[in-house]
């Protein structure tokens, strides 16, 4: 009795001793030590967000899959560090021939990678020669980045857009595509890892790091673009009576058919093939293509009393039993935010294409069908929700997916 009394006091002397300090990983420690983080949750006084701005060209032929593209990316270094190099993610290596994957690939569907070529480093041509491992590609500088500062760096890629694997992405008919994880983008660069090495495997989703997003997208004639942030020249590139209906959609808070059946019929859908976009401060850009979908659309005030609209659309086949509803569904989800989220859409748009499984991206979802109004109800709302969680918020969903993937099965449930 004696011993089990001192055993009993043994255990909660440990028990008590570990409750006064819960373990917490050394990098996360060192972001609180060390001042980036604060025990208040607000940010530390040296909290850093570091930021790029992406000017992008891109075609892409639905007929080959091939995609090519330009960019020149500024990045700022917002942090107090001074950078060597910089880490840029090439996504679409996740195809290539010896890759590391915790999921399997369609064999015809195994590439190159990403062909990328540095053009200019600040404004002067980049010698270094280029490897990547994995999906990481590390650009030696040949001078330092300092703190505050910014550096321009002008690229361009090829690579094939898989045909018969859809990991989030792909090619979901003959002419319809959802293209996410395509361009070089840089890494996440923050107090907790330094560069984010994370290789992707094709298993998890990502992390990636906030910037403005000037994107140019070239497609063929007939070809519709959906795609992150507000179109910025629908009348080069919708045929009169589609921009008449566009126009419509966005007065209107019930859902305009931009693209109707008979619309496809007629086969005459575009004027233009440069599709330009805008995005600011978000952690990626897609885009989804079709020659061949429904376009639905209508829009909400963002806030009360504001004058500016949030553009919902919604892209499908036109056997699609439940995606009629999609746009609706978004419409009424949007008005009840405030209500259940504590604050309104925090972006100028969303566009849900009928693609397959269910994939947010920012402003941009890739949804499969749905057996019932009530299965489409549940996706679209989940998916919606991501755009708080984890977008607005910027947690990891790489390594703390069951963050977002909590609260938004959660709050859907609320909702519905
Ligand atoms: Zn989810």
């Amino acid at each position: 009795m004696k011993y089990t009394l001192l055993t009993l006091c043994f255990i909660l002397a440990i028990l008590f001793s570990q409750a006064q300090e819960l373990y917490m990983p050394k990098e996360i420690k060192k972001a609180y030590t060390e001042g980036y983080r604060s025990n208040t949750g607000l940010p530390g006084k040296h909290y850093f967000v570091n930021k790029s701005k992406y000017n992008i060209n891109v075609s892409f032929d639905p007929l080959t899959a091939k995609l090519k593209g330009w960019e020149e990316i500024t990045y700022f270094n917002n942090s107090n560090d001074t950078l060597q190099s910089l880490l840029i993610k090439l996504y679409q290596n996740l195809y290539m021939k010896g890759a590391v994957r915790y999921t399997t690939i369609d064999s015809n569907d195994v590439t190159d990678g990403v062909r990328v070529k540095i053009i200019k480093l600040n404004q002067k041509p980049y010698a270094e020669s280029l490897k990547a491992r994995g999906t990481n590609m590390t650009v030696k500088l040949p001078s330092a980045l300092l703190p505050k500062d910014s550096i321009k760096i002008e690229l361009s890629w090829e690579l094939h857009i898989p045909k018969k694997t859809t990991i989030r992405m792909g090619k979901y008919d003959e002419t319809s595509y959802f293209i996410g994880y395509w361009y070089p983008q840089i890494a996440v660069y923050d107090d907790i890892s330094g560069w984010y090495f994370q290789t992707y495997n094709g298993q998890h989703e990502l992390f990636n790091e906030y910037a403005d997003y000037r994107v140019s997208i070239d497609v063929p004639k007939n070809y519709i673009v959906w795609a992150t942030g507000v179109l910025q020249n629908p009348e080069e590139v919708l045929n009169d009576n589609i921009l008449k209906k566009y126009k419509q959609a966005l007065e209107s808070d019930e859902a305009i058919p931009v693209i109707s059946e008979d619309d496809l019929k007629s086969r005459n859908l575009t004027k233009g093939t440069s599709w330009r976009y805008k995005a600011n401060y978000v952690n990626d850009f897609s885009f989804a293509l079709s020659d061949h979908y429904l376009w639905d659309a209508t829009s909400i005030i963002s806030e009360e009393g504001s004058n500016s609209r949030i553009i919902i659309n919604s892209a499908y086949k036109a056997n699609s039993t439940n995606f009629k509803h999609v746009a609706a569904i978004t419409h009424k989800l949007m008005q009840e935010f405030p209500n259940f989220i504590g604050r309104s859409y925090p972006y100028p748009s969303m566009s849900i294409f009928n693609g397959g499984g269910a994939m947010e991206y920012p402003m941009m979802v890739n949804q499969g069908e749905e057996p019932d109004y009530k299965g489409a109800m549940f996706t679209t709302s989940h998916e919606v929700v991501h755009s708080f969680f984890p977008f607005y918020v910027g947690n990891n969903q790489e390594k703390h997916a069951w963050l977002d993937e909590g609260i938004t099965t959660m709050i859907p449930m609320e909702f519905q």
